[in-house]
């Protein structure tokens, strides 16, 4: 009977022990945050600066329409003009901080925007976002259809990176014509597609001894 006594006691003893240490290392980290001036996070504000990030990067005759930033303007209201014959591929979102258009990463960036939506509908309401989402998704959608006129032609490029880390001035100021890249069945995207710059075979030990043999 002592025995169990000293048992129930010291498990007492050692779950009192337990909430002491916890409350002692859990105490510092709210008594700190003050310190640093951070005691809650604007999850609401970062979801609409995070949604401006798009409006950076709009392209097109439209770029300017509904977009936060005044100093955007209309840019490269030419795309498409180097397909024979001539279509129009305006629109869309720059890649980043250059201004190729890609269209697996715009379709990636509008999945994950659409899904984000579906998912958290109530949070992207709550902080007003919603409307604007969509808008965003519209431009987006809107690209899609002009580059994806049928079932086998994707469009899936507009732009050339390389030129554009060549060019240090905004999208206003990139006129002419950009070049674009096609996925047919002629000509599909993929290790199939003679790329634009031949593929160097890495030196191995067996084609080093030919050119010394050589
Ligand atoms: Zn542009």
């Amino acid at each position: 009977m002592r025995q169990k006594h000293i048992q129930r006691k010291s498990r007492l003893l050692t779950r009192a022990i337990l909430c002491l240490l916890a409350t002692l290392i859990v105490l510092p980290t709210f008594t700190l945050r003050p310190h640093f001036g951070q005691t809650t996070f604007d999850y609401g504000d970062a979801l609409e600066k995070a949604m401006w990030f798009f409006d950076a990067n709009k392209c097109g005759p439209n770029a300017a329409t509904d977009n936060v930033f005044s100093w955007r303007a209309a840019c490269h209201t030419s795309d498409g003009s180097a397909a024979s014959p001539a279509r129009d591929l305006t629109g869309g979102f720059h890649d980043a901080g250059d201004h190729v258009k890609f269209g697996l990463p715009q379709g990636y960036s509008a999945s994950v925007l659409g899904w984000s939506l579906y998912e958290y509908r109530a949070e992207f309401d709550s902080a007003g976002m919603t409307a604007k989402t969509l808008r965003t998704l519209k431009y987006y959608t809107d690209y899609f259809l002009k580059s994806h006129p049928n079932a086998t032609t994707f469009y899936y490029q507009v732009g050339d990176g390389n030129a554009d880390h060549g060019f240090w001035g905004s999208p206003e100021l990139q006129t002419g014509s950009r070049p674009l890249i096609v996925a047919t069945p002629s000509s599909p995207a993929g290790p199939s597609r003679a790329p634009s710059r031949p593929l160097q075979a890495p030196s191995t030990p067996s084609t080093k001894a030919a050119r010394t043999a050589s």
